[in-house]
C-alpha cells in the first residue's frame, strides 16, 4: 500500500526553452550548431543582441550586449537577423508537442508554458518522469537544438524560479518546505516581475533578499509595494495558490466588441490599431517597454484567431503598429466580432 505520509507531491511544472531564438536558428541551419550565435535586429555594430546561443552565453554574451562588444568578446561569433515568423512556427510545434505529453495550463510567452499536474502526476517520481519525457519529446519531435529547463514547484511562480536555476537543460524541484532554505538567500531580482526599478525600490526599503520578503505579513507586503501586487508576490513565494504571468505588471491590453458596421477586415483593423494605441500609452506612462503582443479576434461563428509576436522590447507606437500589421490575418472565415490586443513581456528598461 502507498505510504501517503511520506509521499512527495508537485503541483506545477514550468517548461522553458533555453536560448529560444538562437536555438531555433541553430535548428534551422545546422552550420550554426555548437557555435556561438547571436540573434540581432539587423546586421549593424550599433545594435544589441536580442538572444545569444548557449555557446555565446558561455563567452559572456547575453541579451542587450552591444554587437561591437560581442565581436570583441567572441571573435568568430555568427550573427543572424531575427525572424519572428520562424520563432512563432516553432512555438506552435512546441505547444503541440507539449500537449501530447501534458495539457498546457498557461502559455506564458513564446518560449514558456506552465502546466498544472493532476492526480498521480503530482507524485514526485511521476512528475520528474513526466518532465524528462517532455524535454526529450520536444527535442525528438520538434528539433534536437530545442533544449529546455523544467522547474517543478507548489505553484507556477516557484516552478518558474526553479526553471531559471539550472540552464541549459535543467530540471529543478523546489518543494514548499524548502522555499526558505533554497530561495531565501537569493536576490529579490530572481523573482519574475521584480525588475530593476522594483528592485531599487525594495532595496531602499531594506528588502534585498527573498528571505526579507518572506518575513513580511500580507499587509506589510502590500504597503512596501504600494499595491496588492506585494501581497500576490508574497503568497506566490510562500508556495500558496498563485497565477504567474509573464512580465512585471504582466500585461496591458484592451478589447472591444465591434459595432456591426465594423465587422469586416478594415473596420476591425482600425479598432485593433486604436486598442494598440491605448495600450501603448499605458505602457509608456508606466515607464515600461513591451516585448510581445497578443492579438485575438473572435469571429461571429465563435471561432477565434490568435497570434502572438515577440520582439525587441519597445514602447514605440509606430513600431508596434507595424508589428500588428504583420500579424493581421489575410482573410477571415467569418465576420470578426470582437478584437483584443494585449502587450506583455513588460520590462522596465
Ligand atoms: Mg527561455
Amino acid at each position: 500500500m502507498c505510504n501517503y505520509v511520506n509521499m512527495l507531491f508537485v503541483d506545477y511544472l514550468l517548461f522553458d526553452l533555453n536560448s529560444y531564438f538562437a536555438s531555433c536558428e541553430q535548428q534551422d541551419n545546422p552550420a550554426l550548431r555548437n557555435r556561438p550565435v547571436a540573434v540581432v535586429p539587423m546586421l549593424s555594430d550599433s545594435t544589441s543582441v536580442l538572444a545569444a546561443s548557449i555557446e555565446a552565453k558561455r563567452k559572456g554574451i547575453k541579451t542587450g550586449t552591444k554587437v561591437i562588444d560581442a565581436k570583441k568578446m567572441c571573435p568568430g561569433i555568427q550573427f543572424v537577423t531575427t525572424s519572428h515568423r520562424k520563432y512563432l512556427e516553432y512555438h506552435e510545434k512546441i505547444l503541440k508537442a507539449v500537449d501530447e505529453i501534458i495539457p498546457i495550463d498557461q502559455v506564458l510567452s513564446v518560449d514558456e508554458v506552465s502546466c498544472q499536474l493532476m492526480g498521480t502526476q503530482r507524485e514526485l517520481s511521476k512528475a520528474i518522469e513526466l518532465a524528462k519525457k517532455l524535454k526529450s519529446h520536444v527535442q525528438n519531435t520538434v528539433g534536437i537544438c530545442l533544449t529546455s529547463s523544467v522547474g517543478l514547484g507548489p505553484n507556477s511562480l516557484i516552478a518558474k524560479i526553479a526553471s531559471d536555476m539550472q540552464k541549459p537543460d535543467g530540471l529543478v524541484w523546489i518543494p514548499k518546505e524548502q522555499i526558505h532554505e533554497k530561495l531565501g538567500p537569493l536576490s529579490v531580482r530572481v523573482v519574475p516581475g521584480i525588475g530593476e526599478k522594483t528592485e531599487i525600490m525594495l532595496n531602499n526599503l531594506g528588502i534585498f533578499k527573498i528571505q526579507d520578503i518572506l518575513k513580511l505579513s500580507p499587509a506589510e507586503a502590500r504597503n512596501k509595494w504600494g499595491s496588492i501586487l506585494g501581497t500576490k508576490v508574497l503568497q506566490g513565494l510562500l508556495g500558496e495558490a498563485y497565477l504567474y504571468e509573464h512580465g512585471a505588471t504582466q500585461s496591458m491590453g484592451h478589447e472591444h466588441v465591434l459595432e456591426p458596421e465594423l465587422r469586416n477586415s478594415a473596420g476591425s483593423f482600425s479598432v485593433a490599431m486604436k486598442l494598440l494605441n491605448k495600450a501603448c500609452i499605458r505602457v509608456r506612462k508606466n515607464h515600461y517597454r513591451c516585448g510581445s503582443m497578443h492579438l485575438s479576434i473572435r469571429l461571429v461563428n465563435k471561432e477565434k484567431i490568435e497570434k502572438t509576436l515577440s520582439f525587441s522590447p519597445t514602447h514605440d507606437t509606430g513600431l508596434l503598429m507595424k508589428h500588428l500589421k504583420t500579424m493581421w490575418p489575410e482573410r477571415f472565415q467569418a465576420k470578426p466580432f470582437k478584437v483584443s490586443v494585449v502587450l506583455s513581456s513588460l520590462s522596465e528598461k
